[in-house]
C-alpha cells in the first residue's frame, strides 16, 4: 500500500465496510472519537479479551479477576489523584483556534526524525544487500546518531519541563522547534496549560442532595479498594494479582486516529500485589511475560519496541511502555507500572481503613507495592486489525485484500459454501456441516456469487477457512478446504474438519508459544 496515510485510511474504511468498527451514532453525523463495534468488530473484541484473560487469569493459579462497578465514591479520585494531577498539557493555535496536545505536538515532532533514521536504513540496506546489519549501522552512522541524539535531547527536556511543572519551557521547546499547527502551518500559539481528563457526572435526584462522581479514567483504583476483600475472601498469598477487564472514560483533548484514542475505551488490567523491595524483579518478570503473550500472535517481533519511561507518573518508582509500529508509527499499546504501595497508601490515608497484608512468614503487617499491566482493549483491536490487513500481489496480475488475522483471534472461523446454491442436497449437507461445527467454533454459510468471489469476500473478512461442499461431497463424505492465508485447497473428509481447525485456532496452541 502506497504510503502510512492511505494505509491508515484503508483500514478505517475495510473496517467498516465489513462490518468491524462503526462511528458513534452515525446518523447524527457521529459523536467525536466514539465507536461502536460491529457485527464482527464484537467477536475480535471478544476474542482479544478472552485471550488476555486466559493468558493472565485461567494460566496463573496466583492471578483472579474481578468486575468492579464504574462508578466509584469520588473520595476514590481525590485519593488516587487524579482529581488533582490527571491533567494534559494544552496548547491552542490562535489563528486555527485548534486546539493539540503539546506533548503530543513535540512526541509528533521526534516520529518525523524517526522516519528520516528509518529511510536512512533502508537506503543503507539497498546499498550493503546481504552484508547489511542494522544494529551495526544504527549504532556507528554519524548521520543516525546525530538524529537520534536529537531526540534524545527533545524528549529528556520535554519530559523534565513536564515533571517540573514548567509549562513554559515546554511552549519554549514547541517555538524553538518551530512546530507548526499541522493543519494549518500557524506557528502563533497560546500558553501551555493543564486540563483535566476526568468527565463528571451526578448521582441523585435533586440538584442539592445529588453527589458528583466521575466516570472512571483507569479500571486500576476499583482493584486496589477491594484488595482487602479478595485476598481474605480468597486466602490469597503475596504475590498475587488482581485482574479485570471494563469500559474507562477520559475527555481526551486530541481524539484523533480512530479507535487509538477514544474518549471511551475498554482497559485490561492486572494489579500484582507484591512484598516491598522486589519491584525490580517482578517489573522484570511482567515486562517479558507481556511481550511474550504479544509475540505469541505472531504480528511480527520487529512491530514492537520498549520504550522506558523518562517521565514518572506521580505513582511510579519505574514504567516502560510496550510500543507496536501502528500505520502511523510507533505508539504505545500497554503500559507497565512499578507503582511502589502508592495507591494502597492513599486509600488508607483517605478511607481511614487499614489495607494491610499480614505476612505469615515474617510474621508481619506491611503495605504491599504492586506492579500493574495495563493494556488497552480497542489499541490491541487496532493493532491487530491494521497490521491484518494486506493487499497482496497474485501470480496473475491480480490483487486481493486479505485481512490476516491470527486465526485464533478471527471472528468467523469457517465459512462454508455450496458450490451451487440452488442444488438443495448441497445446501443440506452444508448446513448439515455447520449444525455440527457451530458447537465448537463460530462459522458462517455463504451462498452468493461464484465461488471465487466467495473466497475473496471471506478473505477480506479474515476468515480463516472455507469449505467448499461439491458434487462428490455427496458421493464420499469428502470437501475442500481452503486456507486464507496460503490459498491451498485440500481434499479432506467431513468428520476430520473439526481437528483441523482445532489445531489452527485453539488457543492452547496460541498460547504454548508464549
Ligand atoms: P497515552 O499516553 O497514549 O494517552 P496513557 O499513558 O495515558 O496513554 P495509561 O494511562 O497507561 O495510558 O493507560 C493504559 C492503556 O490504556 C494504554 O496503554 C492504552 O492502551 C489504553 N488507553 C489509554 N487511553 C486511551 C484512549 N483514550 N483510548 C484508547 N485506549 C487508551
Amino acid at each position: 500500500m502506497a504510503n502510512n496515510d492511505d494505509k491508515f485510511k484503508k483500514v478505517i474504511s475495510h473496517a467498516k465496510e465489513y462490518g468491524y468498527v462503526f462511528q458513534s451514532s452515525e446518523v447524527y453525523d457521529g459523536l467525536s472519537a466514539v465507536y461502536d463495534y460491529a457485527q464482527n468488530g464484537v467477536e475480535l473484541k471478544k476474542n482479544i479479551r478472552d485471550y488476555w484473560w486466559k493468558a493472565m487469569v485461567q494460566m496463573n493459579d496466583n492471578i483472579v479477576g474481578i468486575d468492579a462497578a464504574i462508578f466509584m465514591h469520588p473520595t476514590t479520585w481525590k485519593a488516587s489523584g487524579h482529581v488533582d494531577a490527571f491533567n494534559d498539557p494544552l496548547i491552542d493555535n490562535k489563528d486555527s483556534k485548534k486546539r493539540y496536545r503539546a506533548d503530543v505536538l513535540i512526541e509528533d515532532y521526534c516520529a518525523k526524525i524517526e522516519n528520516k533514521i528509518e529511510k536512512e536504513v533502508k537506503k543503507a540496506a539497498k546499498r550493503f544487500g546481504d552484508a547489511f546489519n542494522k544494529e551495526e549501522f544504527l549504532s556507528t552512522n554519524g548521520r543516525v546518531l546525530g538524529y537520534q541524539e536529537k531526540i534524545n535531547t527533545i524528549l529528556s527536556r520535554m519530559g523534565k519541563s513536564l515533571e517540573n511543572e514548567d509549562l513554559a519551557d515546554v511552549k519554549a521547546l514547541i517555538e524553538e522547534l518551530e512546530i507548526a499547527d499541522p493543519l494549518s502551518g500557524s506557528k502563533n500559539w497560546t500558553d501551555v496549560k493543564q486540563f483535566n481528563l476526568m468527565f463528571g457526572t451526578k448521582l441523585g435526584a435533586s440538584a442539592d442532595s445529588a453527589m458528583d462522581l466521575y466516570l472512571r479514567p483507569e479500571t486500576a483504583q476499583g482493584i486496589f479498594v477491594n484488595f482487602l476483600n479478595v485476598q481474605k475472601t480468597g486466602r490469597m498469598k503475596i504475590p498475587f494479582g488482581i485482574a479485570q477487564t471494563g469500559k474507562a472514560f477520559r475527555n481526551e483533548i486530541v481524539a484523533r486516529q480512530f479507535i487509538f484514542r477514544m474518549r471511551e475505551f475498554e482497559q485490561m488490567e492486572m494489579q500484582f500485589f507484591i512484598k516491598p523491595g522486589t519491584q525490580a524483579e517482578w517489573f522484570k518478570h511482567w515486562k517479558e511475560h507481556r511481550m511474550k503473550w504479544h509475540l505469541s500472535l505472531g504480528m511480527g517481533e520487529d512491530n514492537y519496541r520498549f520504550h522506558d519511561h523518562e517521565k514518572l507518573a506521580h505513582y511510579a518508582d519505574a514504567a516502560t511502555d510496550i510500543e507496536f509500529k501502528f500505520p502511523f508509527g510507533f505508539k504505545e499499546l500497554e503500559g507497565i507500572h512499578s507503582r511502589t504501595d502508592f495507591d494502597l497508601k492513599q486509600h488508607e490515608a483517605y478511607s481511614g481503613k487499614k489495607l494491610q497484608y499480614f505476612d505469615h512468614e515474617d510474621n508481619a503487617s506491611y503495605t504491599p507495592y504492586v506492579l500493574e499491566t495495563s493494556i488497552g482493549l480497542d489499541r490491541m483491536f487496532l493493532a491487530v486489525f491494521s497490521n491484518a490487513l494486506q493487499e497482496e500481489e497474485l501470480e496473475n496480475n491480480t490483487t486481493r485484500t486479505v485481512l490476516k488475522l491470527p486465526a485464533v483471534l478471527a471472528p468467523v472461523k469457517a465459512a462454508i459454501l455450496p458450490l451451487v446454491r440452488k442444488d438443495e442436497a448441497l445446501v443440506k449437507l452444508s448446513k448439515g456441516i455447520i449444525d455440527d461445527l457451530k458447537w465448537d467454533f463460530s462459522v458462517a454459510y455463504d451462498e452468493k456469487d461464484a465461488v471465487g468471489r466467495r473466497y475473496r469476500r471471506q478473505d477480506a473478512n479474515g476468515t480463516p477457512f472455507c469449505i467448499t461442499v461439491d458434487g462428490e461431497s455427496l458421493e464420499n463424505n469428502t470437501v475442500t478446504i481452503r486456507h486464507r492465508d496460503t490459498m491451498e485447497q485440500q481434499r479432506v473428509k467431513i468428520e476430520d474438519l473439526k481437528s483441523i481447525i482445532k489445531k489452527e485456532v485453539d488457543v492452547k496452541e496460541w498460547l504454548m508459544r508464549m
